[in-house]
C-alpha cells in the first residue's frame, strides 16, 4: 500500500542522510585533529576543550596501599576500594558499590547531589570488616573521578566548565567540584582526602597503563563520550606551568563538544539536540553516545507513525514519551538473532505497547537501529583515528616495532557488541591492515574508576 512506501521513504532518506564512507570519517578524523590543534594551543580555542588533566606522571604498576575512589558518570555513580599489593602484584582485592543518581538530584542544587554522593561513600566506608583497617592515624585517600568537563588547577583541584548528559545544576559551575566533594564529606564527619581528581577517560588512562605499558589513550562510550591521551608537553603551547619531569601530559579532549559541517546530521537529530538540556553543544556525542542513540530511534518511528500510519490508524503513544527507547533496548533489538524477532516484538509490546507487528516490521525497526548504531560506532572510529594521527601513530614508523593500546570503557561498548565491533572494522580499515595490527582497543571495565584509586596512590602524602 501507499503507506508502507511512505514508510520505507522516511527510512530510506534517513540512512542515505546518515550515511558515513570513509571518505566522509576522513575529514571528520582531519577536522577534529585541526581543532584539537587549536585547543593546546590557548584556552578556549577551540570546541575541543584539550583541558589539562595534571596528569604527567602514570602509574608503573608498583603503587601500593588502600585506596578508594569515587566514579560519578552520566547514569551512575560507583563507589570503590581497591588494595594495591605493590610490584608485581598488581590489585590484590576490589570492592565496589553502583548506585544509580535520582533523575530529580541530577537538575536540583549542588548541595543535595553532593550530599547524596557522600552519604552512599559513607555508607561504603562503614561496611569495612577488620581487614580494612588503616594504619593508625592515616586518612582514607580518595581518587574522584568526574564525567564533566572540568578547568584543573592541580591534580585535586578544578572549576566545573559546565554540566553536560542529563545534568543541569546551575550554581555548581564555575565552582571548585573537589570543594563542594570536601565541604559533603565535612558535614557528615567523613574523614577522607581527594588525592586525585580525573575525568574518566583519565581515569581509564591511568588504570589501563598500570598493568599495560602500551597504553597510551582512553575512550569512554557509555552515556555520553570522551577520550584522552598521552600528549608531548612542548606539543601543549597553552602549558605555562613548570616543565614537566616525565616531558609528558594527559589530554581529556573533551571531545563529545565536537562539531563539524562534516558530521552527518539529520533533522531528528536537531530536533533532539534542541529539546536537550545543553542545545549546540556536545553534537558529536549526541550522534555517538548511549544517552541518546535510542532517543534518535524513537524519533525517526514516531514519524513513520504520524506520517505513514506505520503502526495503525493511531499514533501508539507512548512513542511519544521523550527518552522512553534507551539504548539497551536499541541494542536488544538491533541483536535479535530469533528468526522471527521475538525480542523485537516484546521489546515493542513490554516498552511502547504495541503489539500485533509483522516480521515485516520488525526486520523495518532493526534496521533502523542497525543505521544509528553504524553511524554511531564509525563516527567513533573516526574520532579514534584523529587520536593516533595526533600522535602520529596512525602509520608505520619505520624500524619501530610500537604497540598502540586504547583502554575503552563505558557502558555502551562493553554492551552493544554489533556497535563494538562496527567501530573496530571501520577503524582497521581507516587505518589499513598493517597499522590495525599494531592498534589494541581494550576493555578497561570499570577502568575510570580503578584508574583512579591508583591516581590517589601515586599522589598519596603517606609517599
Ligand atoms: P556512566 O556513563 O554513568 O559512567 P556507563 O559507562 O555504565 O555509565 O554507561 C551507561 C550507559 O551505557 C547507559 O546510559 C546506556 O546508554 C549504555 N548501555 C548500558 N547497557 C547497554 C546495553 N546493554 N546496550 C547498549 N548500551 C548500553
Ligand atoms: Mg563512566
Amino acid at each position: 500500500s501507499g503507506k508502507w512506501e511512505k514508510a520505507m521513504e522516511i527510512v530510506k532518506e534517513f540512512e542515505e542522510k546518515c550515511a558515513t564512507p570513509i571518505s566522509k570519517l576522513r575529514q571528520v578524523a582531519d577536522a577534529m585533529l585541526v581543532e584539537m590543534h587549536a585547543g593546546l594551543a590557548s584556552e578556549g580555542g577551540s570546541k575541543l576543550k584539550m583541558l589539562i588533566s595534571y596528569v604527567d606522571n602514570l602509574p608503573t604498576g608498583n603503587e601500593k596501599g588502600l585506596f578508594y575512589a569515587l566514579d560519578l558518570g552520566g547514569t551512575n555513580f560507583r563507589v570503590l576500594r581497591l588494595h594495591l599489593g605493590g610490584k608485581g602484584r598488581g590489585i590484590v582485592s576490589k570492592q565496589f558499590e553502583e548506585v544509580s543518581i535520582p533523575r530529580s538530584l541530577m537538575t536540583g542544587t549542588s548541595d543535595a547531589l553532593f550530599d547524596f554522593i557522600v552519604a552512599e561513600l559513607a555508607k561504603f566506608v562503614a561496611q569495612e570488616g577488620m581487614d580494612f583497617e588503616l594504619r593508625p592515624g592515616r586518612q582514607r585517600e580518595l581518587g574522584f573521578t568526574f564525567s564533566f568537563p572540568v578547568l584543573q588547577s592541580s591534580i585535586s583541584s578544578g572549576t566545573l566548565v559546565r554540566w553536560t548528559k542529563g545534568f543541569s545544576i546551575e550554581e555548581t559551575v564555575g565552582r571548585d567540584v573537589v570543594a563542594e566533594l570536601t565541604k559533603a564529606m565535612e558535614k557528615q564527619g567523613l574523614n577522607m582526602r581527594v588525592s586525585a581528581f580525573v575525568n574518566d577517560p583519565v581515569g581509564t588512562l591511568a588504570g589501563g597503563r598500570f598493568t599495560n605499558n602500551d597504553v597510551v589513550a582512553a575512550v569512554i562510550l557509555g552515556t555520553g563520550s570522551n577520550a584522552a591521551y598521552v600528549e608531548r608537553a612542548h606539543a601543549i603551547p597553552k602549558w605555562h606551568g613548570l616543565p614537566l619531569k616525565s616531558g609528558e601530559m594527559v589530554i581529556n579532549t573533551e571531545w563529545g563538544n565536537f562539531k563539524s559541517s562534516h558530521l552527518p546530521l539529520t533533522e531528528y537529530d536537531h530536533e533532539l539536540d534542541a529539546e536537550t538540556l545543553h542545545p549546540g553543544e556536545q553534537i558529536y556525542e549526541k550522534v555517538t553516545s548511549g544517552m541518546y542513540l535510542g532517543e534518535i530511534v524513537r524519533k525517526v518511528l514516531r514519524r513513520m507513525a504520524e506520517e505513514a500510519a506505520f503502526f495503525g490508524d493511531t499514533v501508539p503513544p507512548k512513542l511519544k514519551v521523550p527518552f522512553i527507547l534507551g539504548t539497551p533496548i536499541i541494542s536488544a533489538m538491533h541483536q535479535d538473532t530469533s528468526p522471527d524477532l521475538k525480542v523485537v516484538a516484546n521489546r515493542l509490546k513490554d516498552i511502547l505497547e504495541i503489539s500485533n507487528t509483522s516480521l515485516k516490521m520488525r526486520k523495518v525497526i532493526v534496521e533502523l537501529c542497525n543505521i544509528v548504531a553504524t553511524r554511531g560506532a564509525r563516527l567513533s572510529a573516526a574520532g579514534i583515528l584523529s587520536i593516533l594521527k595526533k600522535m602520529g601513530r596512525d602509520t608505520m614508523r619505520e624500524g619501530e616495532k610500537q604497540r598502540t593500546v586504547i583502554a575503552m570503557d563505558g557502558g555502551l561498548y562493553e554492551h552493544y557488541t554489533e556497535y563494538r565491533n562496527c567501530l573496530e572494522n571501520t577503524l582497521n580499515e581507516l587505518v589499513g591492515k598493517e597499522v590495525s595490527e599494531t592498534v589494541v582497543l581494550e576493555l578497561a571495565n570499570d577502568g575510570s574508576g580503578i584508574g583512579a584509586a591508583i591516581l590517589a596512590a601515586c599522589h598519596s602524602k603517606y609517599l
